[in-house]
């Protein structure tokens, strides 16, 4: 009775059917603009109240329900979709999802996934190398940078533990000195390293916040000054987290100097590459991830400039022992006798039980790219980014905050009339476009001051794609002064 609803060698005509179907509705609905610009409460409304109705359709009546999911979906590919760290993802990558889902496999233990485990073991070690980390270096996939980002502060709050007081926070909980310890971080690192702070027992109010330079990177005298002070005060520095890749600026820490610091002070160092590291792969601007070798752990993001779907990201650390912090045996996924058998099983490196075999898609992108083209790739949005910055600062209209790094561009409307007050109107001119479905851009705040923001994600856009978008902002500008 319900063989027809599974994938199996003996049911594969339905399974087929249904996915050419899902195809074609698919390819039939594609938004072919940013986004349609229909309010929350307008799509609440075309979904309907019958989430679970009693009875059974056929696929070709689900599919006719779903086109509204697809139709107001946010436009990934469209050239005007610029504003966050959220790609186009690749074919070859969306191939292998249709893989993965369809075997199921489950990254817990060996015999829940076997050959996906080992790729993935595979990946994770060729992932270390890449960065340059010494023998004893490992690495796990994550859902992306916020658990990397977690599991790093976590290790590094376990090992300072562990170090100082020679108390197992696994075992027993926060020692009575945990208030001392502190992260630090420039004040333009990810808000995940508060979030951190705060999960992990020891409050926000545990980070330290290091200044920037003009730049936006972190700013190493300061550092070394906070260091100094906090250690005149009792104060213990279990981790310094440098950001390769800020999210609004895509500035790169100073790692080597920084790397410098956090070892005198005795202090984990965890860099947050969630966006630079796909420089890993460039063909022109590895070097700019000198010191990146010298981590203790490392936030890698495949979500983001490695052109994969959401989720996919990992997480590697210097010496691979530290995963002790983490591990618990189960009986019945990775009892200790595995471990003495050889038996692999990631559960006991992961913060997750069950999990997706994200290092296929990656896999899957990587054969079919090959290391020139992922290289070019990553190199033309920096291109992209460079071109849209000249363009910025050669407009009166625009003012351009900062020279571009990695692929981000910052920079400010400026309002042809004296009396329109800047930051209003820039909030209201990216709500304009929004609503309108003509183009999605970024916003952040710069020494007070509302900005916009490119984030340049899509390698296959023009240089006339951002001429375009920018003389479209620009109009809308001044009819938005105008009305
Ligand atoms: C995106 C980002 C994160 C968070 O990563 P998610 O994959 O969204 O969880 C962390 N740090 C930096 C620098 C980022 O750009």
């Amino acid at each position: 009775m319900f063989e027809s609803e599974f994938l199996s060698p003996s049911n594969q005509s339905a399974y087929r059917e249904a996915i050419a179907k899902t195809v074609d509705a698919l390819l039939a609905a594609l938004p072919t603009r940013p986004y349609s610009g229909k309010s929350a409460a307008e799509l609440r409304a075309l979904i309907g109240s019958d989430m679970l109705p009693s009875g059974t359709s056929s696929l070709t009546d689900v599919l006719d329900r779903v086109r509204p999911q697809i139709v107001h979906s946010q436009a990934v590919y469209h050239p005007n979709t610029i504003a966050h760290l959220h790609p186009p993802p690749l074919i070859a990558s969306l191939a292998a999802e249709l893989i993965s889902a369809s075997l199921n496999q489950s990254m817990d233990s060996f015999d829940l996934g076997p050959m996906a485990t080992v790729l993935e073991l595979a990946m994770c070690e060729w992932l270390c190398k890449e960065a340059s980390l010494p023998a004893g270096a490992d690495a796990i996939f994550t859902s992306g940078g916020t658990q990397s980002n977690f599991m790093g502060l976590l290790l590094a709050r376990d090992a300072c533990v562990e170090k100082h007081w020679s108390w197992s926070v696994q075992k027993r909980g926060l020692p009575p000195e945990a208030s001392r310890m502190r992260f630090l971080c420039s004040e333009m690192a990810h808000f995940t390293v508060e979030k951190s702070a705060s999960q992990l027992g020891l409050g926000a109010d545990a980070v330290i916040k290091i200044r920037t330079d003009d730049k936006f990177r972190m700013d190493p005298a300061d550092l070394a000054a906070r260091l100094q002070q906090m250690t005149q005060e009792g104060l213990v520095a279990a981790a310094v987290v440098a950001t390769a890749g800020t999210t609004d600026f895509g500035s790169i820490d100073p790692l080597r100097e920084t790397a410098q610091l956090a070892r005198q002070f005795g202090a984990w160092l965890h860099i947050d590459a969630a966006y630079g590291s796909a420089l890993l792969l460039s063909n022109l601007h590895r070097n700019l991830l000198d010191g990146i070798e010298l981590a203790d752990s490392i936030t890698v993001d495949f979500h983001k400039k490695f052109w994969q779907p959401i989720s996919c990201g990992a997480f590697l650390l210097r010496d691979g022992e530290q995963f002790k912090h983490l591990r618990l045996h189960a009986d019945y996924l990775n009892p200790e006798s595995h471990e003495e058998q050889g038996i692999p099983n990631l559960v006991g490196k992961s913060l997750a039980t069950s999990r997706r075999f994200d290092a296929l898609k990656l896999w899957m992108s990587f054969q079919a790219m090959g290391r020139v083209k992922f290289g070019q790739m990553v190199d033309r949005t920096l291109e992209l980014a460079v071109h849209a910055a000249r363009r910025i600062a050669s407009n009166p209209a625009l003012e351009l905050l900062h020279e571009p790094a990695l692929a981000c561009v910052v920079f400010r409307y400026v309002p042809a009339h004296a009396q329109s007050d800047p930051d209003t109107l820039t909030a209201l001119l990216r709500q304009r476009l929004f609503e309108r479905g003509v183009a999605i851009i970024g916003h952040t705040r710069v020494h007070g001051r509302q900005c916009l923001k490119f984030t340049c994600m899509n390698p296959a856009i023009s240089e006339a794609d951002l001429d375009a978008l920018l003389d479209e902002i620009v109009k809308q500008g001044r009819d938005l002064e105008g009305s």
